[in-house]
């Protein structure tokens, strides 16, 4: 049962979650909410310490569609980043600002970007694409298009309110719906054109702007045991986001790109990592 402790705190975190918004807002579904996905996530972690090697896919299927088909398709709630803004805009802390302050803006602090490698609806489609370790090095100067689409989610959201436009949360939704397609479709164009499934994780995503700030400072990291280690290579070939994992330094793609999807620990043959 001891290697099973770090599951158990990781539900034991998302259940003290559960019961504080529950009681806090009295509302049932906070209750829902972070039980699944904390069961979900300590279901992964469970399962990888068994040397399940589809652990993390099970995670991020389990909490993508929960997220993409309930949350937003059934209960019409906006959980993209136009509907952070929109709830936001209108002060009404509701699932979508809860969302982002535990999954991308405070959690990063403790998680890093564990969000982008267990639970995101994009990437979980994403991941199914051939290219899972990029056949080519990381592209120089596109960073900054995450500015951009960052931008104009927050532009678009904004000229709704000021434009006083009506029925703005019907709009919200097929936003939801119409964004996610975009997403899905440039996506996997750029997997496509870059030989790479991250590719839109790495240079597209507005989230990022969020995710990769607060990330740098997470407490959970991938460390080296330069003792252990025989520098055969095949942790960084294993990589799907170029992290150099052999380099504990945080410069800026080591401390913020890292999506905790351990296959480099599983390609490790020394468990240096
Ligand atoms: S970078 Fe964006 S698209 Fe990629 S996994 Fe993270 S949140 Fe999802
Ligand atoms: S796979 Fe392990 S032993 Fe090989 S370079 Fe990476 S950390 Fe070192
Ligand atoms: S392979 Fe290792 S360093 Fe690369 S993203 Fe996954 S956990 Fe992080």
């Amino acid at each position: 049962m001891k290697k099973y402790i770090m599951p158990m705190m990781m539900f034991a975190v998302f259940e003290a979650v559960a019961i504080t918004l529950w009681l806090a807002k009295g509302n049932l579904f906070y209750l829902f909410n972070f039980t699944y996905i904390g069961a979900s996530v300590a279901l992964g972690v469970g399962l990888f310490i068994q040397g399940n090697r589809n652990a993390r896919r099970v995670t991020q299927l389990l909490v993508g569609l929960y997220m993409l088909v309930y949350l937003g398709l059934i209960s019409n709630e906006n959980m993209q980043i136009e509907g952070f803004w929109y709830y936001l805009f209108t002060g009404v802390f509701e699932a979508a600002t809860i969302h982002y302050a535990v999954a991308k803006i405070f959690g990063p602090l403790l998680f890093g970007r564990g969000w982008c490698g267990y639970a995101c609806w994009t990437a979980m489609v994403l991941d199914f694409l051939p290219y899972k370790v990029p056949r080519h090095p990381r592209r120089k100067g596109l960073g900054p298009i995450r500015y951009l689409t960052f931008a104009v989610s927050l532009a678009f959201v904004s000229a709704l309110f000021l434009a006083h436009v009506g029925n703005i949360e019907r709009i919200m939704f097929w936003a939801f719906v119409v964004g996610n397609a975009t997403y899905y479709a440039v996506g996997i164009a750029l997997a496509y054109a870059f030989e790479d499934n991250r590719a839109f994780c790495k240079y597209v995503c507005p989230i990022t702007v969020f995710l990769k700030p607060m990330s740098y400072y997470s407490l959970i990291r991938i460390t080296c045991d330069h003792d252990k280690c025989i520098e055969c290579g095949k942790c960084r070939r294993a990589c799907p986001m170029d992290v150099d994992m052999l380099d504990d330094s945080r410069n800026r793609v080591n401390g913020t790109e890292c999506i905790l999807c351990m296959e480099c620990v599983r390609n490790c043959p020394r468990k240096a990592l």
